[in-house]
């Protein structure tokens, strides 16, 4: 049996979150979101931990190198010996190939990469959708979740309405460029390397999760 060293992309919108639940889930393996060992390693105390806080502390950027120290960290500790989903790492090269040397050092090397494919006008679609009633806060989506009458809040019966910042469609167009132009080295790096398996995101999460496993199933 393969350990299951996986790493999940996808951009902003295409479902990667929910997707990633169920893959932890079903195979058993820790979800590794860099948020998440970020704010651990930090609270920690970890050596690697305490240089990222430095950084933070005084408004930087983090480096590559130490993020890809607190990777290093966390891949070493022992929940990962039968594999491991890795989410929002690496975001470029220095980080994809600081994995393969991590991966080989470890023993801990990638063997799949699942991409959920959305293409950027539905993913602009699903983004910018949402819209908020101004006078109870209540949340609805012009194609997936709009109100009832149009125009008309179901909960609290107003006729006002707004948009975020974060959902308009000229910050969601430029969030999904920056990603594109981000995902894009990295996908042809794995596509290379043979390991890299796209999944149509553009369907009911049960499906693509079913597409999903299919692939995994292969690899385990
Ligand atoms: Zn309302």
């Amino acid at each position: 049996m393969t350990a299951m060293n996986l790493m999940l992309m996808g951009l902003p919108g295409a479902g990667k979150g929910t997707q990633a639940e169920r893959i932890v889930d079903e195979y058993k393996i820790p979800h590794i979101s860099t948020g998440d060992i970020f704010r651990a390693a930090i609270k920690n105390g970890t050596p690697m931990g305490l240089k990222a806080k430095s950084f933070i502390d005084k408004g930087e950027l983090v480096p590559d190198e130490v993020t890809n120290g607190i990777v290093k960290e966390r891949l070493g500790e022992k929940d990962t010996q039968k594999g491991y989903l890795l989410d929002g790492f690496p975001r470029n090269m220095v980080q994809a190939n600081a994995l393969d040397s991590i991966g080989a050092e470890l023993d801990r090397k990638l063997v799949g990469v699942i991409n959920i494919h959305v293409d950027p006008a539905s993913l602009l679609e699903r983004l910018t959708g949402r819209y908020i009633c101004r006078n109870c806060g209540a949340t609805y989506h012009k194609v997936f979740n709009p109100t009832k009458v149009a125009g008309v809040c179901d909960r609290c019966g107003g006729t006002e309405f707004f948009q975020r910042e974060d959902d308009k469609p000229e910050t969601v167009k430029n969030r999904l460029d920056v990603n594109i132009k981000m995902n894009t080295p990295l996908l042809d790096f794995y596509k290379q390397k043979n390991i890299l398996h796209e999944v149509n995101g553009n369907q009911a999460i049960e499906k693509v999760f079913e597409d999903v496993k299919k692939i995994l199933d292969t690899i385990k």
